[in-house]
């Protein structure tokens, strides 16, 4: 082929990639005259000429991206696009746009995160799709819309940590900040099912304060609910961060121990007591606690728990400031 030929042959091909931009563009300019979009103005639109991968978009997207039309190359390709993506997107958006190509999704719908110039990242909702196809089905050409949904997205991230706390909050004891007694049973649950599933025992500690009552009507409310706390702090500083406490009852706990047998439970039972009896609390009187130590061998939670709270009871009758396993 001739240097001419050859030149002819790309100018052909480039008048070719411009009637079909053409053609497009008329088409989409008509719908939107027809329908009169009452946002348009806030939108972004893009056409993809598939064959020579050069888009073409208005300048909305390019604004909220940071950039000036004068600083972008003088194809913009695919790419550019792509290549500023948010690494977790990546992947959402190429699926998406690979089924779309398929025919498997009937449009190409997408969320995603795109660097913008001053490295900040912009969250877009893109929505598109493929305009024309050839003979054989191979996609030509794609047409799309791109808003800026930032605001919206960083709504949505305060509305899931507020969510977050919430139901934070509602698994929480608000005095001692451990488990209060709904999710600390949950969580036993969770535990044996655990165990008999993975054949690992799990055992349980019901610990109780001994004469709580009258440390309040001698030191008063305020100084009972701070030995709560201490009493609290005390056990956890025991135990490893596998294990979980939880307040069952005014100044009773209850204590997961994963992966416990009974015996080494009764001995992690004995040091939360040792620990306790030896601290110094706010109302500088002694404080002993009693406790009732169960393995779980398949019974039902409350049962579980019953057996857990005879064996305190026996502690009590036994003269307190004791473990019974
Ligand atoms: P025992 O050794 O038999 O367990 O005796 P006790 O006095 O600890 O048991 P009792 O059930 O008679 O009393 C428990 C007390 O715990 C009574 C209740 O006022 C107190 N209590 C429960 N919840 C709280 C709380 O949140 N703050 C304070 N300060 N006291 C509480
Ligand atoms: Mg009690
Ligand atoms: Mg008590």
């Amino acid at each position: 082929m001739s240097q001419i030929d050859e030149l002819c042959a790309e100018l052909l091909q480039k008048v070719r990639e411009l009637e079909l931009l053409t053609q497009q563009l008329l088409k989409e300019q008509e719908e939107e005259s027809r329908l009169g979009y009452a946002w348009s103005g806030d939108l972004g639109h893009w056409y993809w000429n598939m064959q020579s991968n050069s888009v073409v978009f208005n300048t909305k997207e390019i604004q909220a991206m940071g950039y000036d039309r004068s600083e972008l190359p003088e194809r913009v390709t695919y790419q550019f696009f792509t290549d500023r993506l948010h690494s977790d997107d990546y992947e959402r958006t190429m699926a998406a746009m690979k089924s779309h190509m398929r025919s498997e999704a009937k449009v190409y719908e997408v969320e995603y995160r795109i660097k913008a110039k001053n490295g900040e990242w912009i969250w877009f909702y893109d929505r598109g799709k493929i305009t024309q196809r050839d003979s054989d089905g191979k996609p030509l050409f794609a047409a799309g819309i791109v808003f800026d949904i930032s605001e919206q997205k960083a709504r949505e991230t305060i509305l899931t940590e507020h969510n977050r706390l919430l139901s934070e909050d509602a698994r929480t004891d608000s005095l001692t900040g451990i488990l209060n007694r709904k999710a600390i049973l949950a969580d036993l649950n969770g535990q044996m099912m655990e165990s008999s599933t993975q054949k690992k025992p799990v055992s349980v500690v019901l610990v109780d304060i001994d004469h709580f009552k009258s440390i309040n009507d001698t030191y008063g409310h305020v100084t009972g609910d701070m030995v709560l706390k201490e009493v609290t702090q005390a056990i956890r500083d025991v135990l490893r961060d596998r294990d979980s406490i939880g307040r069952y009852g005014g100044e009773e706990f209850l204590v997961i121990l994963p992966e416990t047998d009974l015996n080494q439970a009764i001995r992690a039972g004995e040091r939360i007591r040792r620990e306790i009896a030896s601290r110094e609390f706010s109302c500088s009187c002694p404080v002993t606690i009693s406790g009732g130590v169960q393995t779980y061998q398949g019974e039902d939670l409350m049962d579980l728990i019953h057996s857990a709270d005879q064996k305190l009871y026996q502690a009590k009758q036994g003269g307190r400031n004791r473990m019974i396993g």
